[in-house]
Formats: C-alpha cells, sequence, structure tokens
C-alpha cells in the first residue's frame, strides 16, 4: 500500500537486482511498533542504486557510500538503501565491510535476530537467523556466538540493553548478558558520540528503568556513567509514572538527570567525557546550578529565584523532586493500606476460637469405609472441605458428604 516504498523496491527489483526492507522496519511492523524510515537491502552496488535513480528521476544522496549506502528521496520520503554486505577484517570498533550478493551474509552481520529480518515487496518475511521466533517470545538475542560478535563491535553490548528496553520482555537472555558482562572492558575503546548517541536511545525507551537495572547489575552502567554508582534507580519508575499519569513528555535527558548527582562540577565532565552537545550539557549545568527550593517558600520568595537562576533548571529540579515525592507518597498509601488490613487480621487473631471438627473416625467406620489408612483420608478430606468453607459445614451436611464418600470405591 505504500507507494513510495513500492516504488524504490520496484525500482531495485528487475534486471537481476534484489531489494527488501531490512531491520527495524521489518521488526517494528511485526511487533505492532510504528515505523520510522524503512531501510533497503540490495544486492545491486552503490553506483547501479545511484544509476537507476537517476534514470527514474529519482534523487538520490550518497548518504554513506562508503558502507554501501545511497539516500533515495520519493515524495519527500528517505529510503536508505545499502548495498548488501559482509564483515571482513574487524579491528573491535568498525568493520570492514565487502559489498556482497547473499543474504544470509548480509544477515549473519547484523547485531540482534529481531533485527535481522527481511521483508520482501510482497511483503513476506524472510527469516535467515531465527528472527521471527525471538520477535514472538521478545527475546533479544544475539546472532551467532555472543562473545564474538560483541568483540567485533563493542557498542553492540549497548545496543543489547537497548532493543531490550524498547523490545525485550522478561528478563535479558542470560547469554547474551554474560558476554556482555565478558565484554565490558572493550567499552572504554568505543567513541563517545557512539556510546551517547546509543544511551540516549536506550533512555527513549517506554520504559528504560528495567534495562537500566540490568545494566548496573553486570557493571555496564558504571562503565559508562559512573555518576550513576551511588543513584536509586527507583528514580527512574517514579518520573515514568509522571509521563504517564500527568502527560510529561518522556525526556532522555530528564531520565539521566534522574540517576546522576546534581554535582556541577561531576556533570561537567560526565559532559565532555561523553561529549554532550552544547545545549545538553546546558541542560546539566542549569540543573545543576539550579538551587534547592527550600520546603515552605512563598510564591514571591520563589519567583525571586527564578529571575535570578532562570527557570528551566529549577524545573528540572521540581519535576525531579515532583516525581519522588509522588513515589513516596504512593508507598506511604500503599503502607497505610496494609496497616489497616494487619489491624483487622490481629483482631480476627484475637478473637479466634478454634472449632471442633464434628465427625470422628467412628462415624466414617460407621458409614461403612473398613478399617485401615482410608478412614483417615476420608476424615481428612471432609475436614479441609469444613475448613474451606469457613467451618460453615453442620455435622448433618458433613454426614451427608460421608455417605458419598464412603459409597465411592477405594
Ligand atoms: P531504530 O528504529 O532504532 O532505528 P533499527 O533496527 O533501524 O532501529 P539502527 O541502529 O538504525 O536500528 O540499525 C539498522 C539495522 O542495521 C539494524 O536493524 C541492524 O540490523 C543493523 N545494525 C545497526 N548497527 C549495528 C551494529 N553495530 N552491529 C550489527 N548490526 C547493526
Ligand atoms: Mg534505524
Amino acid at each position: 500500500q505504500d507507494a513510495a516504498l513500492q516504488r524504490v523496491l520496484g525500482l531495485l527489483n528487475s534486471d537481476g537486482g534484489e531489494a527488501r526492507v531490512a531491520g527495524g522496519a521489518v521488526r517494528n511492523a511485526l511487533m505492532g511498533h510504528p515505523i520510522n524510515d524503512a531501510d533497503i537491502a540490495t544486492t545491486l552496488v552503490p553506483q547501479e542504486v545511484i544509476a537507476r535513480a537517476g534514470a527514474a528521476g529519482i534523487r538520490a544522496v550518497p548518504t554513506g557510500i562508503e558502507h554501501g549506502t545511497v539516500t533515495l528521496v520519493v515524495n519527500g520520503r528517505p529510503f536508505e538503501v545499502t548495498t548488501l554486505r559482509h564483515d571482513a577484517e574487524t579491528d573491535g570498533r568498525r568493520a570492514v565491510v565487502v559489498f556482497g550478493t547473499d543474504w544470509q551474509e548480509d544477515a549473519n552481520r547484523r547485531d540482534l535476530t529481531i533485527n535481522g529480518l527481511y521483508a520482501d515487496a510482497e511483503g513476506h518475511v524472510i527469516d535467515l537467523v531465527g528472527g521471527l521466533d525471538d520477535i514472538r517470545t521478545k527475546t533479544v538475542r544475539f546472532i551467532g556466538n555472543a562473545d564474538e560478535r560483541i568483540a567485533e563491535d563493542y557498542l553492540r553490548i549497548l545496543r543489547f540493553f537497548r532493543f531490550f528496553a524498547w523490545y525485550g520482555g522478561g528478563r535479558p537472555d542470560p547469554d547474551g548478558m554474560r558476554a556482555c558482562a565478558r565484554g565490558r572492558p572493550g567499552l572504554k575503546t568505543l567513541s563517545a558520540e557512539r556510546v551517547w548517541s546509543e544511551l540516549k536511545k536506550l533512555l527513549a525507551a517506554p520504559d528504560p528503568g528495567r534495562a537500566l537495572l540490568w545494566m548496573r547489575q553486570i557493571g555496564v552502567l558504571t562503565d559508562i556513567l559512573p555518576e550513576s554508582e551511588k543513584w536509586g534507580i527507583d528514580a527512574i519508575p517514579a518520573l515514568v509514572d509522571c509521563e504517564q499519569s500527568l502527560g510529561w513528555t518522556p525526556d532522555p535527558l530528564l531520565r539521566l538527570a534522574a540517576i546522576v548527582p546534581p554535582d556541577a562540577e561531576r556533570l561537567a565532565a560526565m559532559a565532555e567525557r561523553l561529549r554532550l552537545s552544547k545545549a545538553e550539557a546546558g541542560f546539566f549545568r542549569q540543573w545543576a546550578l539550579a538551587p534547592a527550593i527550600p520546603e515552605e517558600v512563598t510564591d514571591a520568595v520563589f519567583a525571586r529565584l527564578l529571575y535570578r537562576h532562570g527557570a528551566p533548571g529549577i524545573a528540572v529540579r521540581l519535576r525531579l523532586a515532583l516525581a519522588s515525592a509522588r513515589a513516596e507518597a504512593r508507598a506511604k498509601d500503599a503502607a497505610m493500606l496494609r496497616a489497616a488490613r494487619l489491624s483487622s487480621l490481629l483482631k480476627l487473631a484475637e478473637r479466634f476460637e478454634r472449632p471442633r471438627f464434628p465427625l470422628t473416625g467412628a462415624d466414617v467406620l460407621k458409614a461403612g469405609v473398613p478399617a485401615g489408612p482410608r478412614v483417615g483420608q476420608v476424615l481428612e478430606r471432609l475436614e479441609s472441605q469444613w475448613v474451606e468453607m469457613n467451618f460453615s459445614l453442620s455435622r448433618e451436611k458433613l454426614l451427608e458428604r460421608l455417605e458419598k464418600h464412603a459409597a465411592e470405591p477405594g
């Protein structure tokens, strides 16, 4: 139905060329997530893609020609068309890629099974890596040997957790987690730009709390963000709750602020280390320099604070304080409910008089059950029924039930 996409696929899917939608768009379509832009993989080399686009009057921009990527613009929409590749050599930071025509090899060099699927122009999914099963079970898993894949590109450690945050269910794949833990030392070889860009995408997940906890557990979070070491990651759920119930726009920077201390010097060092943009660094600086809001501040005093220090930094402080106050209030509400319940249970316990079970072994024998282990079993069964019904069965009712039990074959 997507005319622009069909046009691009049609252009490449002829005269010996093959093209398929690859990666994120296939994953998101299958998982029911919104699709940004469809990336396309093709057996044609970039020159041929450019030539075909030219002949069809489609604008072609060589956005990453050295990796085989040409962006075609149709109806104002960009389609990244990338020639099939496989890895030749790697230095652990950047793969040296070679163009190819083998779909299996192109799939094998992708990072995760859920990212390794293709769809043809008719919408048929081509699964060369077991990604369909993993999409069904929301399992984020490396393609091939996890340790080897990580050693080829240590950013994949962070991508593992990013995609888990967005698409994973339950707990992260234990095999992948162990490989990430083993690969940790390689993180320091990554460029700051790649780390920050990946961390930001992780922080933009609907609820990044779980992924961050696992990252902290295996030490990866501390490796890339030592500032977060002492900070309670409960702050993230508190913030996500405000986003959901107060309609705040999810903001990766605010979420990051929730797990690092408002210490101007450390934040400046963090901004420097991760190469934050000027605007991003400014966000943290304004926050760190904003004064704490006194408990009982009058509107006039508060207006003075806003005037002197600027609203943006103070607003960050207020948002974080509000999120944690709401979490505290909720915890207090839950504790109050629990206290009320405990107090009514205590009354029950104090008033409790243990009732006496109205039947005995003699009744069972009289009903015709032969002496032996079955007598005790029948008695126990009836006693459980009596307890389950809150002791409401009378001796008469119990005798009726006993007769039925006695009639049953042993
Ligand atoms: P998003 O919707 O977040 O853009 P995406 O799947 O498109 O998700 P990208 O980071 O844009 O993710 O990458 C596009 C595809 O390229 C991925 O689906 C994956 O197949 C492959 N890929 C990207 N980065 C790597 C990497 N570091 N190692 C291996 N494969 C990668
Ligand atoms: Mg993408």
